[in-house]
Parts: C-alpha cells; structure tokens; sequence
C-alpha cells in the first residue's frame, strides 16, 4: 500500500526535551525507525533545572543538564536519531506528515509526537523588552550568578517562580516575590519553602506596571491592588515567571479550529495522547494538562510513542 521509499522515518519527534526523548526511548525500543529533530540542545526546560529532586526513582538530585544528558544518551542508545534542527511548518497528505525545516530539509513520515513544550510568557509590560538581557530575565540558573549580592524582584505565583526565587535566594539575601493574587498556586511544599525563607520577602496581590532604568535595570514600579497604589521599587534584576505558552506556531491554522487545541492553545488528546489528527501525538508541556513536569512528560513520551508504534502497525497492515 505505501511506498516506502517516501519516508524518512517511521515516526517524526518534534522537540527533544523530556517528553521527546522518553517518546525517542520508546519509539527506537519499539522498532520504529525514529527521528527526533530539536532546534537547541536536547533537554529543553529540564536543561535550566538546578536540582532535579522530584523524579520518582532518583534519590540523589542531579542537575536538570545531567539528567537530560543521560535521557538522550539512551535514546541514542536505542537507536533514535536527533536532528539539530528547527520545525517550520508541518502538514499531512494523505497519510503522511511532513514537517519543512529551517535548513531547507523536508522530513516525512507516517506519525507525529508533537513534543515542543511551552516557552515563557512575557508581561507586555513598558521596560521589559529594551531591558531583556540588561537586567530582565525568564531563567534563574542561566542569569542569577550575574546578580550575587545584589537587590532581584521575581514576579509569579507558580512552582516556576517559588523554585526560582528559592534559588536566587542562594546568590543574594535581597529577594522580594511579587505575586498579583493573595495566594500562590505553586505546589504546597514548595510554596511553604518560599514563605519560610529568611531571604525572600513576599509581597502578595502586586504586580510591576514599568521596568525602569539607564543601561541596567535600576527600579521597578508596583502597584498593590489591595492597598490601591503605585510605588517605585529599587532592584538590580527583574526574574519574570508568569506562565508559559505552547510552542505550535508550525501547525497548520486549519488545525488549530475546533477540538484541536484548548482556549489557552495548548493541544487537545485522548489518553492516547492522539490529537484530533489521526497519527499527530502531543506529549509533555505542550499538551492540555493540569501538571507540567519531568515525570509527566516523560511519562506522556512513553505512551504516545507506544500509541504511535500501534497506530503505524495499523496503517501498514
Ligand atoms: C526554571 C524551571 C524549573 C523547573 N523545575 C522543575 C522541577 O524541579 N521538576 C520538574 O519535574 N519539572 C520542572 N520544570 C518543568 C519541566 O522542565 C517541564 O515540565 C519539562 O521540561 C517539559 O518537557 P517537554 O519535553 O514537554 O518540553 P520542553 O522541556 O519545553 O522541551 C521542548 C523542546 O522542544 C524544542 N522545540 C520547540 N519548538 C521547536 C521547533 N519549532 N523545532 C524544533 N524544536 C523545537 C525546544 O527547543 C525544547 O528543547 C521546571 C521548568 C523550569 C522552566
């Protein structure tokens, strides 16, 4: 029924973080012939995590870049192939997917794992982009050693921003945690582990308006809902954690109507992780879920490799 001499790979894996390169472990294990293309270096999120201390199994807490470095060793070592490369669109004909490349190359092949995770959202905010990279950041572990001793505000409620501004705690004793609502919605343990910690102060229903400065950051301006005013904060750094968004500007508009993606534009699948498109997967940060983790991602790698194997057996009977 297929001419085989037509694709490049059984299955196609767009991102290689952990979801990626679980999905690249099991699809290799399964006798796929699997392609894995990453347009960074294979990890992705995990590659900014200081210590990675909630992966079941994993006793003693590696580095995020460690533990990355051995998820992709494995995969390698199944047989997987990761390409350095960048989605830019995706389409299907027929009964193959195609995905065209920054470099040109066109990759085809009978399934898709989508697993090209989320990125950071920005504030929107006057100062923030002129100041990006003078002062603003989205990464603790990458920018935090450039602010040791010095006055950093990180803004965020989540787990991203309590574990981030734990670990700049680390580097200085002057943290301040600007939070809009009067609770966080970090996890419990981590929460408390911020409310705890001597070197973070927490100032609950406020949020930066302006991100002020010369050639560096030197203040930023706050507004506190609860007592309805604006003040001017003075700060050396601004750690922005406010959430993330799918990364899925390669998909085709026309998938993007109706069951395909949630309002956030996160994508919609069955426990499967099929998406509405017959032999297109979605695994990890990408996908609509309610928890976005290592041990999920990884975990959601698995099953959808496994669901595509299945589902490449069906189509080739
Ligand atoms: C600072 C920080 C700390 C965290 N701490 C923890 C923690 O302690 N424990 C925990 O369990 N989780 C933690 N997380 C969350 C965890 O890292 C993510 O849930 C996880 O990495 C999601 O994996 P993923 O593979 O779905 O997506 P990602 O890790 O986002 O990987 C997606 C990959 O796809 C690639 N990609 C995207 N678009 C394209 C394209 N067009 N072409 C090619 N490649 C593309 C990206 O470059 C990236 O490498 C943390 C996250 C951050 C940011």
């Amino acid at each position: 029924m297929f001419d085989h001499s037509q694709v490049d790979a059984d299955l196609l894996i767009l991102g290689a973080g952990p979801a990626g390169l679980a999905a690249a472990q099991y699809g290799s294990r399964a006798n796929l012939k699997v392609l894995a293309i990453e347009q960074m270096s294979p990890g992705g999120q995990a590659l900014l995590i200081d210590k990675l201390e909630n992966y079941p199994g994993d006793l003693n807490p590696r580095s995020g870049f460690d533990f990355a470095e051995d998820m992709r060793r494995q995969a390698e070592n199944f047989g997987a192939k990761i390409i350095g490369d960048g989605v830019l669109s995706l389409e299907k004909t027929g009964s193959l997917f195609s995905a065209v490349l920054d470099s040109g190359r066109t990759l085809r092949a009978y399934a898709v794992i989508l697993a090209t995770g989320a990125s950071h959202r920005s504030l929107g905010i006057p100062g923030e982009a002129e100041f990006a990279g003078r002062g603003v950041s989205y990464c603790a572990s990458c920018d935090g050693p450039f602010f040791k001793g010095k006055k950093i505000l990180v803004v965020g409620g989540g787990d991203a921003a309590c574990d981030e501004a734990r670990y700049l705690s680390l580097l200085t004793d002057k943290v301040i945690l600007a939070h809009r609502r009067d609770a966080f919605r970090a996890q419990k343990g981590v929460a408390q582990r911020v409310l705890e910690n001597p070197r973070i102060e927490v100032r609950f229903n406020t949020r930066p308006v302006e991100i002020r400065g010369d050639k560096q950051v030197t203040a930023v301006l706050l507004e506190d809902s609860a007592a309805k005013k604006q003040y001017e904060e003075p700060a050396d750094a601004v750690f922005i954690f406010a959430g993330t968004v799918p990364q899925i500007g390669f998909i085709p508009a026309a998938w993007t109507q109706g069951a395909f993606t949630d309002k956030a534009g996160y994508i919609i699948t069955d426990q499967r992780m099929e998406s509405a498109i017959p032999g297109l997967f979605a695994a990890g940060d990408v996908r609509a879920s309610p928890f976005r983790q290592v041990v999920v991602a990884a975990a959601e790698g698995a099953i959808a490799a496994h669901c595509a194997a299945e589902y490449i057996d069906s189509l080739k009977a």
